[in-house]
């Protein structure tokens, strides 16, 4: 759980330290605000991707499982400004699956919390390795940060794109051949079915 009183004090020592009225009404109850808000947006602390990952299914036969376009949204450790896009998760399994909104879940759980990109993605992957056991796994985010695009460089539309692979999906080069045709355009995707 976030401390909240320490939150609160931060919040008006930060508005005092730019120069603010912080008894001024537009700002009365921004700490307060504030506080309840990282209880929310850090509520990953808390939490373990096991919880999720926990409750598997048999299956019959081992296909590729992919969920793309997942929306996330975090704030980079360094500015604690938000950073938020999409991710893209695929496995393929050894025998089990795990029901598909806890992969959404899973990404939530490292999202919350004060984060870097590419630490992100590390997490993602290895949470599924770990509970699931598949025969590999990838994970793909890719995300706009804040602290890149309204300040520093300021380069607006600017997207960072990371990469992490474990098991098949990193030694067998089609594995991760077939994520990508996967996670890109459906219309060459279903061309390529066709042949
Ligand atoms: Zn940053």
């Amino acid at each position: 759980m976030v401390d909240q009183t320490k939150i609160k004090e931060a919040v008006r020592l930060l508005l005092e330290g730019i120069g603010e009225d912080v008894d001024r009404e537009g700002l009365r109850e921004t700490p307060d605000r504030i506080a309840r808000m990282y209880g929310e947006i850090f509520a990953g602390m808390d939490e373990d991707a096991g919880e999720h990952l926990a409750k598997t299914f048999a299956v019959a036969s081992n296909e590729i499982v992919l969920v793309k376009n997942i929306t996330f949204y975090s704030i980079c450790e360094h500015h604690l400004m938000p950073f938020y896009g999409k991710a893209h998760i695929a496995y393929l399994p050894d025998g089990k699956v795990v029901g598909l909104s806890k992969l959404a879940r899973t990404v939530e759980v490292y999202a919350r919390r004060p984060q870097i990109q590419e630490q992100m993605t590390i997490q993602i992957v290895e949470a599924v390795m770990e509970h699931l056991k598949p025969q590999g796994a990838i994970v793909m985010l890719e995300a706009e940060h804040l602290c890149m695009t309204m300040r520093g460089v300021e380069k607006p539309g600017s997207r960072t794109m990371t990469l992490a692979s474990r098991g098949c999906f990193q030694t067998e080069p089609k594995w991760q051949e077939l994520f990508f045709r996967m996670i890109g355009e459906e219309k060459v995707y279903n061309q390529d079915l066709a042949k």
